[in-house]
C-alpha cells in the first residue's frame, strides 16, 4: 500500500538512526574508557621506579643503581611525557649510572620521582575530570536525544490515534445516514444525468408497495407514471437549485396518494453527481386540509354553506359588472323554532334543521348559494333573480319546509319567515344586503309569521325613525314626559262612578301629546314595557291612594303588558308599591288582555293567585277579541270581564254582535265575573246593556280619560 511507505521508511530511518547513535556512543564511551589507559601505564611505571628508590640505601650499590635504571627505561619506554621531572628523573639515573655513589644524584632522582607523581596525579585527575565531563556530555545528548525522539513517537502516535478517531467517526456517520435512508419514510431517489434510476431507497416499499430493485436503471416514468414528465422535464432542463416536486402516484394496492417533496439539482455536487429527488406521502394531509377548508366554510350540523362562505359569495355576486346583473338575497328564519329546543330538547332541534336545510337545498337551483348562518336562521343567494322570482322562490321553500317531518314519533310542522331584498350588482354592498333582507324577515315575522316579506327602502325609513323613537321613549321613562289619564269606569244602575282606568301618554316635547296606540306597541316589542308599566302602577296607586277612603271610593284600573306580567318578581313589586303608595289591594285593578295566556299559562296563574292573594282584583281587557275560552276563565283567579269595544259598538245594530255580547254576559253571570261593557258611546248602547245586567261601562258617554286634576273634581261633583 503506497499509503505505508513512508511510514515504512520512517520507521527504518529511525532504527538506523538509533543504531548510529548507539554506535557513536559505544565507541565514544569506548574512547573515554581508555583515555586514562597511558597514565595507568605510567603510574605503574612511576610506582616500580618509586619502589627501587626506596629499596636502595644510600649510597646506592650498582645493583640498584642498575635496577633503577631498569625501572626509568621502563618509565621512558611508556611514551610518558613528563618533561622536566622525568628528564631530571633520567639525568640523575645517568649520574648514577655514573656514580652509584653520588647521594645527590640519589635525592635529585628521589625528588624528581616525587616531582613525576605528583605530575601524574594532577593529570590523572585531569582525564577523570574529562571523562566525567565527556560521560556527563554523553548522558546528556543521549538524554535529550531520547527524550526528544520519544516525545516525537509519542505525538505521532496521538496524530495517528486521533486520524483514526476522526475517520471512525465519519465511518459512523456514514453508516448511519446509510440507515437513514433505508428506514426513512421518504421515498428517496437518485436520477443520473442520463435519466436513470441509480438508487431508489427500500421505502419504495413501504411508500409505494412495491419493490425497489426492478427501477434500478429504468426511467423515473416507469416508477411514477405520468406524473414524473413534470420532474423529468425539470431535470432535463438542469435548473440548478431545489425544486419543489408533487405527484399522484398509485400505491400497488390501488390507492390514490399525493406525494410531496423536492426535486434538487446535486449534478454539480462531487460526492453525488446526480439529481435527488426525495418524495413523502401527504395524502392524509392533503385530506385533512381539505376536510378542514371545507369544514372552514360548512355548516357542520346541515353542510350548507356558512356564514363565511355565503358573505364570500355575496360579495362575488354583488361585484360591479358592465351589464348589471339583479341578485337576491332570502332571510329564512324559522318561526317559533325556540320552543322545540325548550320543549323537546336540541337533539330534535338539531334533526329538524337537518330536514329544514335538505329541503331548502332540494328547493332551491344549484347555482344558488343555500347557507345556514346559525340558530334557525338561513340565507339564499339568488343570482339573476328580481324581487317577484326570489319572493316566488322563498314561497316554494315555506311550502317545502312546511310538509310534515316526523322525529322520534313526533310530527312537526315547520315553518318559516322569509325576508327578500334584491339588488343589481355592483350598487349595494354585502352587509347592506343581508341587512335588508333581515330587516324584511322581521316585517314577515310582524306579518303574522310563516310568510314572505319584500324589502323596502321607505317601509324602512319609517322603521328607522321607530328606532329613533325608542330612544326617545326610553328617556322619556326617565324624565317626567309621561302623563297619566283617568278613565272612569260607570255603575250602570246607580251612574255612580265605581273606578277610574289609568291610561298613559306621552307628553312629547316635539309631537305634543301622544296616544298610547303611538308607543305602547314599541314598548311591548322592547323591553321598555316594563320600566314604563312600572311607573304607571307606581303613579296610579299613588293617585287611586288619594281619592279617599271609605266602601264607595273608587277602584283604580292599571294595564299590566305580557312582558311586565311574565317577569320574575312582579308580583313582589305590585305588593311593595302597594305598601309604598298606601293604597288598599282591594282598590287596585290589574288589565290583562288574553294574549298575556297565550306565552305561559302556569307562569301567567301563578303569578295572578299571587297578586290574587294580595286581594288585587284581575281584570280580562278587550275580551272576545283574542282567544277567548271558556276553560281559561274558570281556572284562572278573574274577577272582571272587560267586553271589548268591538262588539258594544254594533251592540244596537247588529243581531251578531248583540247575541254574541249576550253570550259573554251571560257567561260572566255563570261564572260570577263583574262585567264592564268598554267603549259605550250612546245612550242606546248604555241602555241595552242596562237592561241585559251587564254590571258596568266605560266609554265616551260618561268621560273620555282626564288629567288627574279632572277626575278628582269628577268625584266631587
Ligand atoms: P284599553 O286598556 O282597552 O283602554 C281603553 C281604550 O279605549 C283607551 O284608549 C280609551 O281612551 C279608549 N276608549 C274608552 N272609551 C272609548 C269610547 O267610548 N270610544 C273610543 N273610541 N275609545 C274609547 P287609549 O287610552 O288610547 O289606550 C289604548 C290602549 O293602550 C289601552 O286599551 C291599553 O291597551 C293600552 N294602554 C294604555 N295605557 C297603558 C299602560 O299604562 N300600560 C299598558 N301596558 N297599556 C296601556
Ligand atoms: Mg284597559
Ligand atoms: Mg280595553
Amino acid at each position: 500500500m503506497p499509503a505505508s511507505s513512508p511510514t515504512r521508511l520512517r520507521t527504518t530511518a529511525t532504527v538506523l538512526g538509533t543504531l548510529l547513535v548507539v554506535l557513536v556512543e559505544m565507541a565514544l564511551l569506548t574512547g573515554v574508557w581508555h583515555l586514562g589507559d597511558g597514565l595507568e601505564r605510567e603510574r605503574e611505571a612511576t610506582a616500580a621506579v618509586r619502589g627501587t628508590l626506596a629499596a636502595t640505601s644510600s649510597p646506592a650499590m650498582p645493583a640498584d643503581v642498575a635496577a633503577l635504571r631498569g625501572s626509568v627505561d621502563a618509565l621512558v619506554a611508556t611514551g610518558t611525557d613528563r618533561g622536566r621531572p622525568l628528564a631530571r628523573l633520567v639525568d640523575a639515573a645517568d649520574h648514577l649510572a655514573a656514580a652509584p655513589g653520588d647521594a645527590e644524584s640519589l635525592a635529585a632522582a628521589r625528588t624528581a620521582t616525587a616531582a613525576l607523581g605528583a605530575d601524574l596525579d594532577r593529570a590523572r585527575t585531569r582525564v577523570a575530570l574529562t571523562a566525567a565531563a565527556i560521560h556527563a556530555a554523553l548522558l546528556l545528548v543521549a538524554s535529550v536525544g531520547w527524550f526528544v525522539w520519544f516525545r516525537r513517537i509519542v505525538d505521532r502516535h496521538r496524530a495517528v490515534e486521533r486520524r483514526l478517531t476522526a475517520q471512525q467517526v465519519v465511518d459512523q456517520g456514514e453508516r448511519r445516514l446509510l440507515e437513514l435512508v433505508r428506514y426513512s419514510a421518504d421515498l428517496l431517489v437518485v436520477v443520473e444525468q442520463d435519466g436513470t434510476l441509480s438508487f431508489v431507497s427500500p421505502s419504495t416499499r413501504a411508500v409505494l408497495g412495491r419493490d425497489p430493485k426492478p427501477y434500478l436503471g429504468a426511467g423515473l416514468s416507469r416508477l411514477l407514471g405520468d406524473e414524473a414528465i413534470p420532474v423529468i422535464r425539470l431535470m432535463e432542463s438542469g435548473r440548478a437549485g431545489v425544486h419543489p416536486a408533487t405527484a399522484r402516484v398509485t400505491h400497488a394496492d390501488g390507492r390514490r396518494l399525493v406525494l410531496e417533496g423536492t426535486a434538487s439539482n446535486l449534478l454539480h455536487e462531487e460526492a453525488v453527481g446526480a439529481w435527488v429527488l426525495a418524495l413523502h406521502d401527504v395524502t392524509d394531509q392533503q385530506a385533512l386540509a381539505e376536510q378542514l377548508s371545507h369544514q372552514a366554510f360548512h355548516d357542520p350540523l346541515t353542510g350548507l354553506a356558512n356564514r363565511a362562505l355565503f358573505t364570500d359569495r355575496l360579495a362575488h355576486a354583488l361585484q360591479p359588472r358592465t351589464e348589471p346583473v339583479p341578485t337576491a338575497v332570502l332571510f329564512l328564519d324559522l318561526d317559533d323554532f325556540k320552543n322545540v329546543n325548550d320543549s323537546r330538547g336540541h337533539s330534535v332541534g338539531d334533526r329538524l334543521l337537518v330536514v329544514v336545510a335538505d329541503r331548502l337545498r332540494g328547493t332551491v337551483r344549484p347555482s344558488d348559494t343555500a347557507a345556514r348562518l346559525g340558530g334557525d336562521e338561513f340565507a339564499v343567494i339568488v343570482e339573476q333573480a328580481d324581487a317577484a322570482e326570489a319572493t316566488a322562490l322563498a314561497e316554494r321553500i315555506l311550502l317545502a319546509i312546511s310538509a310534515p317531518i316526523e322525529v322520534e314519533g313526533t310530527v312537526w310542522a315547520v315553518h318559516g319567515s322569509v325576508g327578500v331584498a334584491t339588488a343589481a350588482s355592483g350598487q349595494t354592498s354585502t352587509e347592506e344586503m343581508l341587512r335588508n333582507a333581515d330587516v324584511a324577515m322581521y316585517w314577515a315575522k310582524e306579518a303574522g309569521k310563516n310568510t314572505v316579506a319584500r324589502y323596502d327602502d321607505a317601509r324602512h325609513a319609517a322603521s328607522l325613525d321607530v328606532r329613533a323613537l325608542e330612544h326617545e321613549l326610553a328617556r322619556a321613562i326617565d324624565g317626567d314626559e309621561l302623563v297619566l289619564h283617568f278613565q272612569p269606569t260607570v255603575d250602570l244602575d246607580t251612574g255612580r262612578v265605581a273606578g277610574f282606568e289609568a291610561l298613559v301618554r306621552w307628553q312629547h316635547p316635539q309631537r305634543g301629546l301622544l296616544p298610547p296606540s303611538d308607543f305602547i306597541p314599541l314598548a311591548e316589542r322592547t323591553e321598555l314595557v316594563v320600566p314604563l308599566g312600572s311607573w304607571v302602577l307606581r303613579e296610579a296607586c299613588r293617585a287611586g291612594a288619594t281619592f279617599g277612603e271609605g266602601p264607595d271610593v273608587p277602584t283604580v284600573a292599571v294595564n299590566v303588558s305580557a312582558r311586565q306580567l311574565l317577569r320574575p318578581g312582579f308580583a313582589e313589586e305590585v305588593a311593595s308599591v302597594l305598601d309604598a303608595s298606601g293604597m288598599p289591594a282591594e282598590r287596585l285593578v290589574l288589565e290583562l288582555t288574553e294574549s298575556v295566556l297565550l306565552d305561559d299559562f302556569a307562569g301567567v296563574e301563578r303569578t295572578l293567585t299571587r297578586i290574587r292573594a294580595l286581594g288585587v282584583w284581575i281584570a280580562i281587557d278587550d275580551f272576545g277579541t283574542g282567544y277567548s275560552s271558556l276553560s281559561y276563565l274558570s281556572q284562572l283567579p278573574v274577577d272582571i270581564l272587560k267586553v271589548d269595544k268591538s262588539f258594544i259598538d254594533r251592540v244596537t245594530t247588529e243581531d251578531h254582535a248583540a247575541s254574541v255580547t249576550l253570550a259573554i254576559l251571560e257567561m260572566s253571570r255563570s261564572l260570577k265575573l263583574l262585567t264592564v261593557a268598554e267603549g259605550v258611546e250612546t245612550d242606546e248602547q248604555a241602555a241595552w246593556l242596562q237592561a241585559r245586567a251587564c254590571g258596568r261601562g266605560q266609554g265616551f258617554l260618561w268621560s273620555r280619560p282626564v288629567p288627574l286634576a279632572e277626575a278628582r273634581a269628577m268625584l266631587a261633583a
